[in-house]
């Protein structure tokens, strides 16, 4: 397909001859007034009823037992590593398609990663790659399991739902079960996304989200814990703000904390792009609708959520037939002033990360050279 044909259709969808953003937030509920709100309260910061309003909401819509909101996505997922129980010197297996945010999390926990491939169904971790990856490096002994060559204990395993696409749960849990792994799911991408009928994030003991701004939902930024039951939620409050014992002055903590507490201040926004999630939602459902019809026939293959899953298709992608032609169609329309973008590098061709662990890449390596990133701003249905 040329890339005409592609700026021609993103041009007439969002009804516009600007530059059309991958992915903008949109402000048309009631975030000016909440906001405002806080500001005439003074309350914008550490205390503050919207805080708990918007863990509230996304207890609510994700079905998480208890939801902690934190200052970004990085901080929700380190936060949940660190509760999961993994330790410097420890590995931990995800994905090499990611965005760096999932490494770097485990980086500065003194931890390292071991990268295993992605499945065609989903873009995310494949549940066969890491039984194999296991089968071959890896030895069960009491206490976890051990990997034969570095002898260091592999702790947990991290899969991302790329683009909002859920993995396949069922066969992962499977997997860590056998191993002896704990999931930790990276949902940084799929608020709104369900594996058969059940929120992402939800099938592990601690999860993280993220409302970044080019996220489906934004508070400016910030992120969310989602924790298994109310305990873990109680502990996972408690750390990531500074595991202070509630008292009227005097001031003791009983464990090392984290200040990762969400502001007040961007609770609010949270708590009115709640109100919009819904709609947004069935937005990028109609948009996606759009863009697979546009792809019909074509030499380019519109990425689909998976036949078990319901996706927030948070960003759309399509997977060109080469290199060559994924190039031409980013020079292209970047140039006509619409905005794709190609999928992020490998992790472990980034300087930090060359040296990591890894098993086979092959179908990572060729979604790498051949996946584009289209504008998926969610937008008004046709009358
Ligand atoms: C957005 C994102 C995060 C978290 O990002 P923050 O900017 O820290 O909120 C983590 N992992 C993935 C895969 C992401 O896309």
């Amino acid at each position: 397909m040329q890339a005409s044909t592609i700026v021609e259709f993103v041009r007439d969808t969002y009804r516009t001859n600007d530059f059309i953003p991958l992915h903008a937030p949109a402000f048309d509920g009631n975030e000016k007034q909440y906001v405002m709100e806080t500001l005439e309260s003074t309350f914008v910061s550490s205390v503050g009823k919207f805080v708990d309003d918007f863990e509230c909401q996304i207890e609510k819509f994700t079905g998480a037992n208890k939801a902690v909101a934190t200052v970004n996505g990085t901080a929700a997922l380190h936060t949940a590593l660190y509760l999961a129980g993994v330790k410097a010197g420890d590995l931990v297996i995800t994905q090499a398609l990611t965005f760096v945010a999932t490494c770097n999390a485990l980086y500065h926990m003194g931890a390292q990663p071991i990268f295993v491939d992605i499945s065609p169904a989903s873009l995310g971790l494949c549940p066969k790659a890491v039984d194999a990856y296991l089968s071959e490096n890896a030895e069960l002994k009491e206490g976890g399991c051990f990997h034969k060559q570095t002898k260091q204990q592999i702790k947990a395993v991290v899969p991302m739902h790329t683009f909002g696409h859920p993995v396949e749960l069922d066969e992962l849990i499977d997997v860590c079960h056998k191993w002896n792994l704990t999931l930790v799911e990276d949902a940084a991408e799929s608020l709104g996304s369900f594996y058969k009928g059940k929120h992402t994030g939800t099938f592990s003991d601690y999860s993280a989200l993220s409302f970044n701004g080019n996220k489906i939902i934004t508070t400016g930024g910030g992120g969310m814990v989602l924790c298994k039951n109310e305990d873990l939620g109680r502990h996972a409050k408690h750390v990531t703000t500074t595991a202070k014992i509630p008292h009227p002055y005097e001031f003791y903590h009983d464990e090392p904390g984290f200040n990762y507490r969400m502001p007040n201040l961007n609770a609010a926004l949270g708590c009115a792009q709640m109100e919009s999630l819904h709609r947004y939602l069935e937005e990028k459902r109609y948009l996606a609708e759009k863009y697979r019809q546009l792809f019909v026939g074509s030499d380019i293959n519109f990425v689909l959520e998976p036949e078990y899953a319901q996706s927030n298709y948070w960003l759309n992608a399509v997977i060109c037939p080469d290199v060559k032609s994924r190039d031409e169609i980013l020079e292209k329309t970047n140039a006509a002033g619409v905005m794709t973008r190609p999928i992020w590098k490998l992790m472990h061709r980034l300087p930090m990360f060359r040296q990591a662990l890894r098993g086979s890449l092959e179908f990572s390596e060729f979604i790498e050279g051949r996946v584009i990133n289209l504008p998926s701003s969610p937008i008004k249905k046709e009358e």
